[in-house]
């Protein structure tokens, strides 16, 4: 795991790139002096069962109520935010994520980047939601309607 952190106006920005595994080395990690924290999972490409440990003592280290806000989360952070508690504290924001779908037809897997801001607003999450079951993507390969690939109350309770 590599660890970039920048200091930027919305505070500390941390880019998280390659695996979390019990090698990773999170005395690296910025800490609750350093909050607001905004970090970006996008390359993160795996994390495994000391990984998730270990992240998630970080989480306590930094205390429940610290700011921090997840961007560009991946299907399996969603999934981590949603079934594992202690993933995240009370006071994390997820800014933006990507959304699995498939198309049956040509069996292709596509994921869609949702931001808040400018694809969903916190307090009109429901509609959004809505939109995203009953207004897929078109299949990039055979244009036909794609499907949500995850069960829709569960993938999406994080934003609730
Ligand atoms: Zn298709």
């Amino acid at each position: 795991m590599k660890v970039d952190i920048e200091k930027t106006e919305q505070g500390t920005k941390v880019t998280l790139t390659g695996r979390i595994t019990e090698d990773s080395d999170f005395g690296l990690m910025p800490s609750k002096d350093d909050a607001p924290l905004v970090i970006d999972m996008q390359n993160v490409t795996r994390i495994n069962s000391c990984g998730l440990r270990f992240w998630v003592i970080w989480m306590n280290d930094l205390g429940k109520d610290t700011q921090v806000t997840l961007q560009n989360c991946p299907q399996w952070v969603v999934d981590q935010i949603n079934i594992l508690e202690g993933f995240v504290g009370n006071n994390t924001v997820v800014e933006s994520f990507y959304v699995p779908y498939y198309c049956e037809d040509c069996e292709l897997s596509e994921s869609v980047f949702k931001k808040q801001g400018v694809d969903f607003e916190l307090n009109n999450v429901d509609a959004a939601i809505q939109d995203w079951e009953d207004q897929p993507p078109k299949c990039p390969q055979c244009s036909g309607d794609m499907d949500l690939d995850a069960v829709s109350s569960k993938y999406f309770s994080f934003l609730k």
